[in-house]
Order: C-alpha cells, then sequence, then structure tokens
C-alpha cells in the first residue's frame, strides 16, 4: 500500500437539495472542531445538561427525558421501540411510506405483534380511520411517522394524542425529517416519545439522534429494568417478557446515564454532541416558529417554480411537508441523467426516489440551513437548464420569475 495514493481529504463541493442530508450550517461545522472532553468533566456534563435543555425548547416538551442517542436517526427509532416495546405487545402502524415500512420492521425484531394501516402513497390518514383501527386491534403503541420523505406527505398529529389517552396507548412519532421545519407540539399533542435526526431541518450532520420521553413511557421502560434488577412486578407475574434485548439501545441504561447517577454506559459522542447543541441552538435563536415559517416560505417558492416549469408534483399538496418536494418526472426524460447532469455540471444534488415511485420522481429538499433563496434559486435555474438541454420545453426564466413573485407576494404581507 502506497500511503501516496491517499492524499489529504478534500470533498467536492456539492449543493444538496435532495430529501436529506443536506448541507451543515458552517457554524454547527465549527461547533464539531473543537478538542475532546473527558465523560465526566464538569464541562462535558454541564454541556450534556445544555443540550437537554436546549432540545426541550426544540421538541417544545417540558420531559425530563429529553436527550441524543449516539447513532443515526434509526438508533433513536431502536433505543425507543426496543426499550418500550414487550415481546407480544401488539402495535398499531399506520403506514403510508417507506418510514412506516422500517417502524414495523424494527417492531417485528422487537417481537411486537405488528398490525398496519395503509393508504396510497401520496396520502395520509384522517384521525377516524387511525381511530378505527385503534380500536379495532387494541394496541399498547402507535407507531407514527410524522413527515414521511419517501412520500414528502406529514401525518397530522395534533388530534391523535386525545385518542391514544382514550384507549391507553402509547403515542410515538418518527419526527426525523419533520423537526424544525414543520409544527410539533410534543406535549401539547400528547406525545410519549419522539426521535429526530440532524440531518434535515436541524441543519446538522448524522449522527445522533434527539428523542424526549413522557414520564408515562418512562414509566413502562424503568419497570422493565426493575425486573432485570431482580425485583418482581406486576408484568412479571403475568409473564410477559421483561428484559430489553439490546445494551446500547436501553433506555433506562441511557437515562442512568445523562441524570445524576451519571452510570457509565457508553462515551457519548462528544464532536457530535457539540454539533447537536450548536443546531439546537441556532434553531432556538431564530425562534422554532420562524424556522418553520422560513421552511413554508422556501419550500413553496420551490413549488411555484416548479409548477411555472410545467412539471407535475407528486402527492395531496395540502399535506406536504415544507421542506421536501416531489416531483413527477416527465415522459420521455431520464431522470438518473437529470440527476447526473444536475450533479456534474451544477454540483448540485436532488434525490431519488424508493419502492412504488422508483424512476418516477425526484424528491428536492429545502431544508436547515439550506432553506435559503439562493439555494431555490440556483436549483431552480440548473434543473430547468438540464431540462431544456435534454429537450423537455420549458419557457425559459419562467420558474425564477415564480420563485420570485412568491418571495415578493410574502414579502408585501
Ligand atoms: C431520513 C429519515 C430517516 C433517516 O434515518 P437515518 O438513520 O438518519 O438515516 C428516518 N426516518 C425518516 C422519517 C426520515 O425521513
Amino acid at each position: 500500500m502506497e500511503i501516496s495514493q491517499f492524499p489529504q481529504i478534500n470533498p467536492p463541493h456539492r449543493l444538496l437539495m435532495g430529501p436529506g442530508p443536506v448541507n451543515a450550517d458552517p457554524r454547527v461545522l465549527r461547533a464539531m472542531s473543537y478538542q475532546l472532553l473527558g465523560q465526566y468533566d464538569p464541562a462535558m456534563t454541564h454541556y450534556m445538561n445544555e443540550v437537554m435543555a436546549l432540545y426541550r425548547g426544540v421538541f417544545r416538551s417540558q420531559n425530563r427525558w429529553t436527550m441524543l442517542i449516539d447513532g443515526t436517526s434509526r438508533a433513536g427509532i431502536e433505543a425507543i421501540l426496543l426499550s418500550a416495546i414487550r415481546p407480544g405487545d401488539k402495535v398499531l402502524v399506520p403506514v403510508f411510506g417507506r418510514f412506516g415500512h422500517l417502524l414495523c420492521e424494527i417492531a417485528r425484531r422487537c417481537r411486537a405483534d405488528v398490525h398496519t394501516i395503509e393508504v396510497p402513497w401520496g396520502e395520509v390518514f384522517t384521525p377516524d380511520q387511525i381511530e378505527d383501527a385503534i380500536k379495532r386491534v387494541r394496541p399498547r403503541l402507535l407507531l407514527t411517522v410524522q413527515g414521511d420523505t419517501s412520500t414528502t406527505m406529514l401525518q397530522p398529529l395534533a388530534a391523535l394524542g386525545d385518542i391514544c389517552r382514550r384507549y391507553d396507548v402509547l403515542f410515538y412519532t418518527d419526527a426525523t425529517a419533520s423537526l424544525g421545519g414543520n409544527t410539533l407540539e410534543t406535549d401539547a399533542w400528547q406525545l410519549d416519545a419522539v426521535s429526530a435526526g440532524m440531518q434535515k431541518c436541524l441543519g446538522g450532520p448524522s449522527g445522533t439522534s434527539p428523542v424526549t420521553l413522557s414520564e408515562r413511557i418512562v414509566d413502562v421502560i424503568r419497570h422493565r429494568r426493575r425486573v432485570e434488577e431482580g425485583i418482581r412486578t406486576e408484568a412479571h407475574r403475568d409473564g410477559s417478557d421483561e428484559m430489553i434485548y439490546s445494551n446500547y439501545f436501553d433506555l433506562g441504561m441511557i437515562m442512568d446515564y445523562w441524570g445524576p447517577e451519571r452510570l457509565n454506559h457508553h462515551t457519548e459522542a462528544t464532536s457530535a454532541l457539540f454539533s447537536a447543541r450548536e443546531c439546537a441552538r441556532l434553531i432556538l435563536q431564530e425562534g422554532l416558529d420562524n424556522g418553520i415559517t422560513r421552511h413554508k416560505l422556501h419550500g413553496d417558492a420551490l413549488l411555484h417554480g416548479i409548477q411555472a416549469m410545467g412539471l407535475e408534483t407528486f402527492g395531496d399538496l395540502k399535506h406536504k411537508m415544507n421542506n421536501v418536494l416531489g416531483v413527477v418526472i416527465p415522459q420521455g426524460i431520464n431522470g438518473e441523467q437529470v440527476r447526473k447532469l444536475m450533479l456534474e455540471d451544477f454540483a448540485i444534488e436532488i434525490g431519488t426516489s424508493f419502492g412504488p415511485l422508483h424512476g418516477k420522481i425526484w424528491r428536492i429538499g429545502t431544508m436547515g440551513y439550506n432553506a435559503r433563496k439562493d439555494c431555490v434559486m440556483t436549483t431552480l435555474s440548473a434543473l430547468e437548464s438540464v431540462l431544456n438541454y435534454l429537450k423537455f420545453p420549458t419557457t425559459q426564466g419562467a420558474a425564477m420569475q415564480a420563485a420570485w413573485d412568491h418571495y415578493c407576494a410574502m414579502d408585501r404581507h
């Protein structure tokens, strides 16, 4: 092996306009470059406490147990599902895209009895559809996705908390792709657990997953732990399985590490914690609601531009996430060729899609640090040029004009 074949890393410049990851805010990258601390250094545990407080603000929650799980967004999902689901528990998953299927897959690994309801991709559920399924299945947990980037749809959650309380169901949502760019009210909506990730609207690098847990779900998790420690409980007598089949994702142990006990578990990912702290600080400095308005502004500007190009959009626009748009690949256009030209000639990445939508739509994101006017304008102009080059006729300049018109109209408000 010749080390000269491995020059110092120097990644190419890219504008990431897909469904995530997106470019990280430079202030977040800077926060990651500080020297490491020992995991019990008072400075480090102070930062951990600050992160808990900051993310309470981001999640709109008073939950004491609001912390980071080290690993990408699915680490947060797995930690919650593994810790809260007892083998044999019934769970209900309303599936409206790929990430609903992911929840089913993980829940099955937790030996849950998984029940699903489905709507076609591009739609969401009404609260009645979910309540009917809850009445029929009588699950112990409702596992939802708030924003499913595979379809760009945002499932309304505000009415579901009441329903869950009425039927004594624990209420979880995967807000990885939606948090920070769309309204999420953990406490007001009576969510028992929420998990997120950094690389979408939060504007950081993937690698940590913020989670928040209600007292109700913490009780369930703690109840399991006591049995492991040899104390017999109600649940043990009824024969249910108490063991949490993961050490790394055992939320009881993770709480003991983040809590005043500071019991050694893993070594907190220090640089990732610095970046997550800076993401939350920037979001709260801007104001969570201002940030959501910003995501809507630029998402709508992109939408107007795409429509002015004569392109069709995917899904029910009433329920679209603010931060990602599905664009139907026009007849006679090779979607992958467009993505290749966008990347090679403009250094812009847009997203492909999965499953039933594979080869049918592109997904364009405007989120986090890239929910900005210049990103929208650059992407529209590049896409228009590429499409014209490939002989898909658009009126040159129409997309930019439509986006400008939208910005001007919103300015006058
Ligand atoms: C992007 C996304 C994820 C990503 O999970 P990672 O483990 O961070 O790759 C999970 N859930 C949803 C809804 C997403 O949109």
